[in-house]
């Protein structure tokens, strides 16, 4: 197993990604040799999310990007053992689960398939997010894109974007239910892929690389890669002289990442939490499972201390001359 902090060079790419982009590095080289990419995209109108296949480098905007919901596999195994057959090189990105289901699925070997994992520490419901959604749709306007991750204040910082509307994650219902483990599916909370890994490199997020390498972070995005096989390693040669890339030990690599390695622990109010979702009016049980008044109050509390900050600033800068 070798691990690294990594990012790719293409700023764009990388500012559409979650982490530092290395999914399209890797499915951007997979392409190149004539292969097929299958992830998940949001579907049309946006209340579900799904696999799906792509053949070229300009569809792979679609799979950027972590969708927080369980994703639609459909036929999608199917189809996967279709392409290896016909001798296309196919890869498929997922989390863990998708990945060993697919695997006992085929129940073959196939020199010709890739899989990439990312660190997952669970996935909400197609249902909270469908109600989500038309909630949201209802005090504004139809929702046409949403950006689960999106960075334009930073990676660590990041927050939602639905349509042209930023929401800082301390203040977005949904990312407050889904960071605090309230909405996953049962399965993840005894989650059997993070023992069984049958990936060929997994990627996630390098939280913490401000601090172990510092030359790593610009705050844009860094990866983290674990190279699992044989296989792997071919793809990580191919892709390295597109990355800026150090390597780590696993052990820097998890620090701050425990859902490599353990399922989230399952909050008291789960299970209440879904009978609520299907019992109470949307209003009421956001104001009831979203973010806590204390928490409010200290991003209220920050935001004023930003702007009087600066004002002293300005006050002591001025009196300078
Ligand atoms: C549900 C979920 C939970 C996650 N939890 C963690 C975590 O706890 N810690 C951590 O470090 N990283 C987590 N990640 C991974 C992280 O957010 C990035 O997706 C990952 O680092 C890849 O980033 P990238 O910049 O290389 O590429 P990106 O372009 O951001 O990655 C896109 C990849 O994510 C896949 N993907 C997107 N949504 C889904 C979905 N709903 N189901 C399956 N695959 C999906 C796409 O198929 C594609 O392979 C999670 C991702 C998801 C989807
Ligand atoms: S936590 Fe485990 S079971 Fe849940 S979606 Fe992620 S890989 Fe699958």
């Amino acid at each position: 197993m070798k691990v690294y902090a990594a990012y790719y060079n293409e700023n764009t790419v990388r500012q559409q990604s979650s982490s530092g982009g290395i999914f399209s590095a890797i499915a951007i080289s997979i392409l190149k040799d004539n292969g097929v990419v299958y992830g998940v995209a949001m579907t049309k109108d946006c209340y579900s999310a799904e696999y799906i296949r792509v053949e070229k480098e300009d569809e792979l905007k679609l799979l950027r990007g972590s969708k927080y919901l369980q994703a639609k596999v459909g036929d999608t195994y199917r189809d996967v053992e279709g392409d290896l057959k016909n001798g296309k090189m196919v890869l498929f990105s997922g989390t863990g689960c998708q990945i060993n289901g697919l695997k006992k699925f085929l129940n073959v070997k196939y020199d010709n398939l890739v899989c990439v994992d990312v660190i997952c520490h669970g996935v909400p419901s197609p249902n909270l997010w469908k109600q989500y959604a038309l909630y949201q749709e209802k005090n504004r306007e139809k929702l046409v894109a949403v950006d689960f991750r999106c960075k334009d204040t930073g990676w660590k910082s990041f927050g939602m974007k639905e349509n042209e509307i930023y929401i800082p994650k301390e203040d977005s219902f949904y990312m407050q239910v889904f960071l605090k483990n309230y909405c996953l599916r049962p399965s993840c909370y005894k989650c059997k892929a993070k023992k069984e890994k049958y990936s060929d490199i997994t990627i996630a997020d390098f939280w913490g690389i401000d601090k172990i390498l510092p030359e790593m972070f610009d705050d844009n995005g860094t990866s983290l890669v674990i190279v699992r096989t044989e296989k792997g390693e071919s793809i990580w040669k191919k892709i390295e002289a597109n990355l800026y890339a150090k390597e780590a030990t696993y052990e820097e690599g998890v620090r701050n990442n425990v859902a490599e390695y353990s399922s989230a622990k399952k909050p008291k109010k789960r299970e209440r939490f879904y009978v609520d979702l299907n019992n109470m009016n949307f209003n009421k049980f956001k104001k009831k499972y979203g973010a806590s008044w204390g928490v409010r109050q200290k991003r209220k509390l920050k935001k004023f201390l930003q702007f009087f900050g600066g004002g002293i600033q300005s006050i002591l800068y001025i009196l300078r001359f």
